[in-house]
């Protein structure tokens, strides 16, 4: 279901993309219709400021989408690989005994000791409580 989220993504950034400049350019075309027919003219700057404006906006919009999707991409791919490979690799017993390993070091984290003061920390502190020097 969730498979190709990444092209996906990028489908959307490029409809985003024309969508938004075709949007841009109606605006732009009946902006300067009403002003024109409301004053007589200079309708045409705002136009085309609006359509131009609006088409380079959406454009640039779609690369941050399109960015995106390939960045989602690229987890999906390098998780893939990371996950073949894990198979590949270690056989079942290891595994298994890893992730019993992983998963008591999540209840009770190690402690570090300050290299400075000697204070004892908790694994998730980035500092020392006591002299807040960095972890090492
Ligand atoms: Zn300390």
């Amino acid at each position: 279901m969730y498979n190709n989220i990444g092209d996906k993504i990028k489908a959307v950034a490029k409809t985003v993309g024309i969508v938004g400049i075709v949007i841009s350019i109606i605006i732009g075309i009946f902006t300067y219709a009403i002003i024109g027919s409301l004053i007589g003219g200079g309708g045409v700057i705002i136009g085309l400021a609006i359509m131009v404006g609006g088409s380079i906006a959406s454009w640039m919009g779609t690369w941050i989408l399109y960015s995106w999707g390939d960045i989602v991409d690229n987890v999906q791919q390098i998780n893939e690989t990371l996950t073949k490979r894990d198979l590949e690799t270690k056989p079942q017993s290891s595994r298994l005994l890893q992730s019993a390993k992983s998963s008591q070091k999540a209840k009770a984290p190690a402690k570090w000791t300050c290299p400075k003061c000697g204070e004892q920390n908790n694994a998730n502190a980035h500092y020392c409580i006591n002299c807040f020097t960095e972890k090492p």
